[in-house]
């Protein structure tokens, strides 16, 4: 998942320790990366060498670019950055530990981002809320897996032993509906479902009072999305989340979509006051930066990552673990 931006560590490595030359679209020859020879003659005599400014700044550079390429947010990249650049400045680094060194600094700097906005999942959530039914309305983009994510969240908590109901509120794309159903019969979970076209909120409003009659502990709803965003889905959203009052507003995005979903969620949370993200589709996502910057760019916490098709393909978000899996 996290190999584009492998490479892209041992590549800033190379620049800096000499191998490579940096790419950095500049012509001027002060600013290509190689040891400055006062710094390479040193290191001759040395088995270590102790960074310049001048040593690193072209390849930082590069690096930046290249973690917006892997999908990091720019503000992200620029603290990366930063942080690299004051650790490795005067820093007296063994030649041959430079690629272990730089990689745990990079680590360091990612899993602190990572860390700044850690969610609670919602499954660890639920005792301390104390109200019944439980709502949790799901929105997100058509296409960003939101009707799969609700099936495995409803699986999760069906083997926590809470009762669950879907309400296929998704009543303007077509076929939504019947998505819902057909997950709905595989997992053993009833789904509410109201006419295409009926108002998203009355088909809710339906499945919380079925949970009221029927004792059952969660209601999940799903709802519409659009891939842009748009004035009259959130003012449809807005309504739903007036009406039936959810405990957990979720948003469901893609992993790859990269700044789009970023942005999405900065105005969806503007509107709804988002209480989490899941991301999908991280088991296609070979660039792996919009997970790394989400959450600090957002102040939204991702609370689980999806890596696959089937129901089980669900993880809680361990910003350690992903910065584990990039690091070493
Ligand atoms: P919705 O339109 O947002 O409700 O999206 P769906 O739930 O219908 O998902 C769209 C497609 O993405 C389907 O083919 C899903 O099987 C697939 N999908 C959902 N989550 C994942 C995931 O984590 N990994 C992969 N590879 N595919 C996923």
């Amino acid at each position: 998942m996290f190999d584009f931006l492998k490479k892209k560590i041992s590549g800033f490595v190379d620049k800096i320790s000499g191998k490579k030359e940096s790419t950095f679209p500049s012509s001027i020859k002060e600013e290509r990366v190689k040891l400055t020879i006062s710094t390479h003659v040193k290191s001759l005599f040395s088995n270590e060498i102790e960074l310049g400014e001048n040593d690193i700044r072209s390849a930082l550079n590069d690096f930046e670019l290249e973690l917006l390429e892997g999908n990091v947010a720019l503000a992200v990249a620029e603290q990366i950055k930063e942080e690299l650049r004051r650790e490795l400045i005067g820093k007296k680094v063994k030649k041959n530990e430079l690629q272990q060194q730089i990689t745990s600094m990079f680590f360091n700097s990612i899993k602190s981002i990572m860390l700044e906005n850690t969610g609670i999942p919602i499954i660890e959530q639920l005792d301390e809320i104390k109200t019944r039914p439980i709502k949790i309305m799901f929105t997100g983009p058509n296409g960003s897996g939101k009707t799969t994510t609700i099936a495995k969240i409803a699986n999760l908590l069906k083997k926590n032993n809470y009762s669950v109901v879907i309400a296929a509120a998704d009543t303007f794309r077509a076929a939504a509906i019947e998505q819902m159903e057909f997950h709905g019969h595989a997992l053993g979970i009833k789904v509410i479902k109201g006419k295409y076209g009926a108002d998203p909120t009355s088909v809710a409003f339906d499945a919380v009072n079925h949970a009221k009659a029927h004792n059952i502990d969660i209601v999940l709803i799903d709802t519409a999305g659009r891939q842009e965003t748009n004035l009259n889905l959130l003012n449809e959203l807005k309504k739903m989340a007036r009406v039936i009052n959810p405990e957990l507003k979720i948003y469901v995005g893609e992993s790859i979509a990269g700044n789009s979903v970023i942005e999405q969620v900065g105005m969806f949370d503007k509107e709804l006051k988002l209480d989490g993200l899941i991301l999908t589709k991280l088991d296609c996502d070979t660039k792996g930066g919009t997970v790394i910057s989400i959450s600090k760019v957002t102040h939204v916490p991702v609370l689980y990552i999806t890596i696959g098709q089937g129901y089980e393909d669900i993880e809680k978000f361990d910003g350690d673990k992903i910065a584990r899996n990039i690091g070493i």
